[in-house]
């Protein structure tokens, strides 16, 4: 059965939090959308851009008074952010977060509380862009986009389901995954196309003619790097995080690319034609 939610907390008002404190305003999710951010000029242009009802300057109230917090913060800072609202924490409040890695929000939790809360719901919006800050802030930004959740076997089952009405309700489609598996897939369809976007720019912009190269970009080179304008802290932070399966997914492509590289050298129709034709058959798949 749902429930009016009285207030959510949201932690870190920036491109992620700054779109959900305004969806699930406009969607009237709760009565009261707070907002906390260690940048007091977020703080304040979220309130001046109505997307937040309350500027929360003190945690003390606003953590023990929340039904739901979000943590909408750099994946490093979670375990920081876990320890100052730790003392004034509810049993009830349910706590999730937005983080685009998942092993290390839960071993920060684990860090933080000896073993991961029941009401701790991690998860993902698999949403966003190459923006960040809350004046990027969009309403539609979740819709039709998917949020994995990455509930523990002893996480407390309406504590999900309370978490997935709230993503839903911002026009999310959600589901349920594994911490590692989500980390795997990940690391393949996010991270690893971030850092092949990342290097190829820097590379390039390496050149001494490089501005010269890049007036001459068109669509493709555009389509493909956009994502090299995303915020180099959080992508830090991603890559720190994910290592491991970010290290194995680079590895892999690094032998697809050796094999490609080898069908050029040696004017290998027969091998280029086949992974071209693998390749888009597989790309028009989806969409
Ligand atoms: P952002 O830089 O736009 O916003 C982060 C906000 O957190 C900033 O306003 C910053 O001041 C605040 N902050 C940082 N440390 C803090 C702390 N210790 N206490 C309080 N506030 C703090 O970043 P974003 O793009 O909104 O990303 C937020 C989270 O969402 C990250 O974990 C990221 O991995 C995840 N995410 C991002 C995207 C994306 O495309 N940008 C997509 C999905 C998930």
């Amino acid at each position: 059965m749902s429930f009016m939610v009285n207030r959510v907390l949201i932690i870190g008002l920036g491109l992620i939090g700054g779109s959900l404190a305004k969806a699930l305003k406009n969607k009237r999710f709760a009565r009261v959308i707070a907002g906390y951010d260690r940048n007091s000029d977020d703080l304040q242009q979220g309130l001046d851009l109505e997307i937040i009802d309350e500027a929360v300057s003190d945690l003390t109230t606003a953590v023990s008074t929340a039904d739901i917090i979000v943590l909408a913060v750099p994946v490093k800072a979670t375990e920081a952010v876990l320890s100052a609202i730790k003392p004034y924490l509810n049993v009830n409040t349910v706590i999730t977060d937005a983080g685009s890695t998942k092993a290390n929000v839960i071993q920060a939790a684990q860090k933080v509380f000896g073993s991961v809360p029941v009401n701790f719901i991690p998860g993902h919006p698999i949403a966003g862009s190459e923006k960040s800050g809350v004046a990027s802030s969009d309403e539609k930004l979740f819709v039709k986009h998917k949020v994995i959740l990455t509930p523990l076997a002893e996480s407390n089952k309406s504590a999900t389901r309370l978490i997935a009405r709230m993503w839903q309700s911002t026009g999310a489609e959600v589901l349920q995954m594994g911490v590692e598996r989500h980390d795997e897939v990940l690391a393949a369809t996010s991270h690893l196309p971030h850092i092949l976007a990342f290097s190829l720019v820097d590379t390039l912009a390496k050149e001494q003619d490089s501005t010269d190269i890049f007036r001459y970009a068109a669509g493709g080179f555009r389509d493909f790097t956009r994502i090299a304008a995303s915020d180099p802290t959080m992508w830090h932070d991603v890559c720190i995080a994910n290592k491991q399966e970010l290290i194995n997914q680079i590895d892999n492509f690094t032998d697809g690319l050796a094999v490609l590289r080898q069908a050029i050298v040696t004017s290998d129709s027969q091998s280029m034609l086949g992974i071209f034709t693998r390749a888009k058959s597989a790309r028009e798949h989806f969409n």
